[in-house]
């Protein structure tokens, strides 16, 4: 079968470009990032699915048929706000339920792949990870495993405090990164200023003995599965700690993190069982 034209459903609401071609690789049952490499027709730097070369999204746009306008609305320009490439697989399980139900294709959203991005913008439910397309070539996303993935969401969200404290997260996340590369003014409420909170974010993710200190003993176990901090420490980026944010790949990790620095930025805000 050519190549040369991907006879695949187009680009879906807010689809991000590396999950198009993802759907093409399992089309055409090919290892992933061989797909992608086709388009270099012999020629050098092509960039990366979400970060394409002009020249790439004109050849990408030739293989689907489509505008090179409409390609080049589906980058992922920020590198700086988005998680690092092989870790956006965030997902929301009620966008891909109504995914399924419309007989859509599954398809991953841009605004899930942002580091701040820790529930839907449409359905303001927890982001989840999505740990079965690790590896697994061609993969396909199951009713079953959506359905069950939606009934785990369900039962958390009757939990006491579950909702709330998922919002207060979101909320500091957003105003974090506001007061960080917006020059969005600091809360005069909060306790610490935003570049010692990143910090501290950071380093919930990274020293083993912060990692399991008496804040984290504060997530009810019950909701381990949404907030969490992992198995092993991450190890600490280089480049300092935004870039570990960006390696935290898992909702649930950057979750437990932000739950630590709110803790610190706004200790009479009550998260958990209690939270309102
Ligand atoms: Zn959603």
């Amino acid at each position: 079968m050519s190549i040369d034209r991907w006879p695949i459903p187009g680009l879906g609401e807010d689809e991000s470009l590396q999950s198009l071609v993802s759907r093409a690789e399992c089309f055409f049952d090919c290892r992933p990032g061989y797909l992608w490499k086709t388009l270099r027709e012999g020629e050098g730097d092509i960039g990366t699915p979400d970060a394409p070369t002009p020249q790439a999204v004109i050849r990408l746009a030739g293989r689907l048929d489509c505008s090179p306008s409409e390609v080049a609305r589906h980058r992922l320009t920020e590198a700086r706000d988005v998680l690092v490439a092989a870790g956006r697989v965030a997902y929301c399980p009620t966008c891909w339920k109504e995914d399924l139900d419309a007989k859509r294709p599954v398809a991953f959203r841009r605004q899930w792949a942002h580091v701040c991005a820790v529930l839907c913008s449409r359905h303001a439910t927890p982001l989840i990870y999505w740990r079965m397309r690790q590896g697994a070539k061609g993969r396909k996303v199951t009713t079953g495993e959506v359905d069950i993935a939606c009934e785990a969401l369900a039962s958390m969200t009757t939990q006491p405090g579950f909702n709330a404290t998922m919002k207060h997260l979101a909320a500091f996340a957003e105003q974090l990164h506001a007061c960080l590369y917006s020059e969005a003014r600091t809360a005069a409420s909060w306790r610490r200023n935003p570049k010692t909170l990143l910090r501290d974010i950071a380093a919930a993710l990274t020293d083993q003995e912060l990692r399991t200190g008496l804040w984290s003993t504060a997530i009810p176990l019950r909701w381990q599965g949404f907030v969490h901090v992992g198995r092993a420490p991450m190890s600490v980026a280089v480049d300092g700690p935004w870039q570990t944010l960006r390696q935290a790949t898992d909702p649930g990790m950057r979750r437990a993190a932000l739950w630590y620095g709110l803790s610190l930025a706004r200790p009479d805000i009550v998260l958990g069982p209690e939270a309102a």
